[in-house]
């Protein structure tokens, strides 16, 4: 064989070795079986054909570069997340401040050694190339891309979740729903709610407040073992919902459905009309969104209709910029992301530090228990900050409520002070349906409900509110991270 010859074939195991690492990888960290190993080395051979054979250097660099990243960044998934890169993990990366983006990469420089063998690898390959010389595009050469073709057909129509083909079609429907949103959000430009209320004389404060990663199974006032949720549940006029589903698995795509009337039949509503701060702006309210770096902070387009956005360090300053808005306002509607339970679960003070061995104190423990026992200093210190909120819009002659929902989570509890006749009924009938199965379709509806605000009957629907009488339970969706796939959970009774 000639020098040349040889060359190709170590450039042919070299770009299978930057595409099949990954694949390999998970078989090692028994995360699939050797047989998805041999499909993704089976399904490489056209791949390396065609950029074998691509004719200008220049573009086969730059090719093969692109390929190798998308390569690595799956590499960073299967060590860190244990799972292949879903659609929604790539806007998150690209667009998302470092706080949010380091929880999907994990923020461990230990995997970036893991993309190390690919990155040899790559460069390997590309300089072996550049020695090679252009070669020429014959029918056979057409073939092996036309069975391309075939393949990226396979995995854009979901057929093939082999890495690291999966990412080609991540990667398509990213730059989709980035698209859909660009040309959807202008739309809102103008609408109104036309939103009306009784007036009412006196100081009114309303707080929808979207939780993070706060798990119902772990809230001592849904019958959780410990008792996490302390100030929560003395209070007499709360109600938990036992059976609340949110709409969306992540973050980027549930707190969109929670603050907009968007459903997940119904997403592109999100962009397409205002939030819940709309109808409350339109009543005369205050309209202030409170959030700790999270996405009501840099996802501007949700926060249209927001007279203030108050970018806080953390949850503990929430509570007393809530006191002091009220103080300076009559009228207020806050619309607050906390950052409660994100992982890795250190969001607690000291004093809050109650559950051993936890991730954050005990590190050196080799104990199974480090993730709950942390989570769970999470959800008490949850509970003093939630209580706190209360606390300052709970102030005398003053009528508020409080509205929570954790965006993936399974709780929604609420705070009802209310005096004459109508809300009275209201606060016995929200106790009477506490154990319907309900979803994240419904807050938007009930928060306007909860100021009696009413809005244009295109875009009410009574039986979403669980506020009102016409109050129905439809099927619950949950979207989950690729933007497409949905879950039905069953009701629990
Ligand atoms: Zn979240």
């Amino acid at each position: 064989m000639t020098k040349n010859k040889y060359l190709t074939w170590i450039l042919s195991i070299l770009i299978m070795l930057v595409f099949c690492i990954p694949a390999f990888t998970r078989v090692l960290l028994h995360q699939d079986n050797i047989l998805y190993l041999v499909w993704s080395i089976v399904l490489c051979v056209p791949l390396v054909y065609v950029l074998q054979h691509i004719r200008s250097k220049i573009v086969f660099c730059i090719l093969f570069f692109c390929l190798m990243m998308l390569s690595g960044t799956e590499m960073f998934f299967i060590v860190g997340q244990k799972c292949l890169v879903q659609t929604a993990h790539i806007p998150a990366i690209v667009t998302s401040p470092h706080a949010e983006s380091s929880h999907f990469l994990d923020n461990n420089m230990m995997y970036m050694a893991c993309t190390l063998p690919q990155l040899i690898c790559g460069i390997t390959a590309m300089v072996i190339r550049c020695m090679l010389p252009s070669s020429r595009c014959t029918s056979l050469r057409r073939c092996a891309a036309a069975w391309l073709a075939v393949l990226c057909a396979l995995v854009m129509g979901g057929w093939l979740q082999v890495a690291p083909y999966n990412i080609i079609k991540c990667c398509a429907l990213a730059a989709r729903q980035g698209y859909t949103k660009h040309r959807m959000v202008p739309m809102a430009q103008g609408m109104t709610f036309n939103a009306t209320r009784p007036d009412t004389g006196g100081r009114e404060y309303y707080v929808m407040c979207v939780g993070e990663s706060l798990r119902a199974a772990n809230m001592g006032i849904n019958g959780y073992g410990r008792p996490t949720t302390p100030l929560l549940q003395a209070m007499d006029n709360m109600v938990s919902f036992t059976d609340f589903y949110s709409t969306a698995t992540l973050t980027m795509y549930s707190v969109p459905m929670m603050i907009t009337r968007a459903t997940v039949d119904e997403y592109n509503l999100n962009y397409k009309e205002y939030g819940i701060l709309k109808p409350y702006r339109e009543c005369g309210f205050k309209t202030i969104v409170i959030s700790p770096g999270k996405l009501l902070t840099y996802e501007k387009y949700l926060t249209r209709g927001a007279d203030t956005v108050y970018n806080v360090r953390k949850d503990a300053v929430i509570p007393a910029l809530v006191d002091s808005l009220t103080q300076a306002y009559p009228k207020v509607f806050f619309l607050i992301q906390l950052y409660q339970s994100h992982c890795y679960f250190a969001n607690f003070t000291p004093e809050y530090d109650r559950y051993h061995p936890n991730l954050v104190s005990d590190k050196e423990s080799a104990s199974k228990d480090l993730l709950v026992n942390a989570y769970d200093n999470t959800v008490l210190y949850t509970d003093y900050i939630m209580s706190s909120i209360i606390h300052a819009i709970d102030k005398p002659d003053t009528r508020s409520t409080f509205l929570f929902a954790s965006d993936h989570g399974e709780v929604l509890d609420m705070d009802k002070p209310r005096r004459n006749q109508a809300h009275k009924d209201a606060a016995r009938r929200i106790r009477e349906i506490r154990h319907e199965p309900v979803n994240a379709d419904y807050l938007f509806y009930t928060a306007c409900d909860m100021a009696d605000i009413t809005i244009d009957s295109i875009y009410w629907k009574p039986e979403y509110s669980l506020l009102s009488p016409e109050f129905k339970t439809h099927e619950r969706k949950v979207m989950l991270p690729d933007g497409l796939s949905v879950l039905r959970p069953k009701a629990k009774r």
